[in-house]
């Protein structure tokens, strides 16, 4: 469907939970979330529902994400239906890969074609210290298990945060020279919990290019990342920026909350619930969702944060 800025809306990013394996400094609390009422989240049938009546308005990609949608207990079962309701062409999945020893396959098995996996540094300390506890060789047992189970492409996506990994640039791109994956510096965004990172931690995009000068730019591939490519890599280096140059003019995506919001725009309070209708009433929403998407987001910094009202693993990001 053709949003009122001319956009056309085919991918739908589904939040299955707001719960975390994790704790990230610029996701989410150090507590956690309060876990909501079972009854105010969506069932797996309405997610499916909700797929429906989105495939009935164009929606053709899907992404699954969170909070960390390996840690929902149906998570195979969920991609295994979404990925088989008619008009849906591809079903991707984005995870800190901490649960993909026992997953990966199954995930595959089950029609998600491609993953993103979340690794911000290589250093053990670090990644503790950015994830709360985290430990970096879960991450690469889950990034193994991912590479043997055989998905048509994996993504790395890293949050670009001044002051803890700018100085990682390299050694995170040389990853695409290691193994066929592409590697992705994601801007860091300031929702609710990124309030403790200050204003040097919100660095450009252009920082990735200044340590890559061998770096060579590649047309752009239908998604919002600008792409390049180190010589003789197997993998591309994507960089997306939300914040310095933003790319609201080709975004065609909106989003399902865990607890049934359609959100037309990441960063905006707007929201259209789904729990308790059905099939015609999710589709008239979905529709009124999509033609209230704003135009762009506003600006994005230090000083203007997110508008979104929650936090990222309440999102889906
Ligand atoms: N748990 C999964 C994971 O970490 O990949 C999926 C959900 S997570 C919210 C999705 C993506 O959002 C991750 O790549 C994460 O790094 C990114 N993200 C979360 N908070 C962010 C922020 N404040 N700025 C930029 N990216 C953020
Ligand atoms: Fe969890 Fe992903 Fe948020 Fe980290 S970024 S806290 S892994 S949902």
């Amino acid at each position: 469907m053709i949003d009122q800025f001319g956009r056309n809306i085919t991918y739908l990013r589904i939040s299955v939970t707001e719960l975390c394996n994790l704790r990230c400094r610029y996701c989410m609390p150090a507590q956690g979330v309060c876990k909501k009422d079972h009854a105010d989240m969506l069932t797996e049938d309405e997610m499916i529902q909700a797929v429906e009546a989105a495939a009935s308005l164009g929606i053709t990609k899907l992404r699954i994400t969170g909070g960390e949608p390996l840690v929902k207990k149906n998570i195979v079962s969920i991609c295994r239906r979404a990925a088989a309701v008619p008009g849906i062409q591809e079903v991707c999945l984005t995870t800190n890969g901490i649960l993909l020893p026992q997953l990966a396959k199954p995930l595959k098995e089950a029609g998600v074609r491609r993953l993103n996996l979340s690794i911000d540094t290589l250093n053990p300390e670090k990644y503790a210290y950015i994830t709360r506890n985290g430990s970096l060789e879960d991450f690469w047992k889950g990034f193994h298990a991912a590479m043997d189970a055989g998905f048509e492409k994996i993504k790395l996506n890293a949050v670009l945060i001044g002051g803890f990994n700018d100085d990682e640039i390299e050694p995170l791109a040389e990853l695409t020279r290691q193994y066929p994956v592409d590697m992705r510096f994601i801007e860091l965004m300031p929702m609710c919990d990124s309030a403790e990172f200050g204003s040097e931690a919100y660095i450009p995009y252009t920082r990735v290019l200044e340590a890559l000068p061998e770096a060579k730019a590649l047309p752009k591939d239908g998604s919002v990342a600008k792409l390049y490519r180190l010589p003789g890599a197997k993998g591309n280096i994507g960089l997306i920026s939300p914040v310095s140059a933003h790319f609201c003019g080709e975004c065609n995506r909106i989003r399902l909350t865990a607890d049934g919001k359609v959100k037309p725009c990441l960063h905006s309070n707007a929201e259209y619930p789904l729990k308790g209708l059905f099939f015609e009433g999710m589709r008239a929403q979905l529709e009124q969702a999509i033609l209230g998407k704003p135009q762009w987001h506003g600006s994005l910094d230090v000083a203007h944060h997110s508008g979104a009202g929650r936090n990222m693993n309440q999102i889906g990001g």
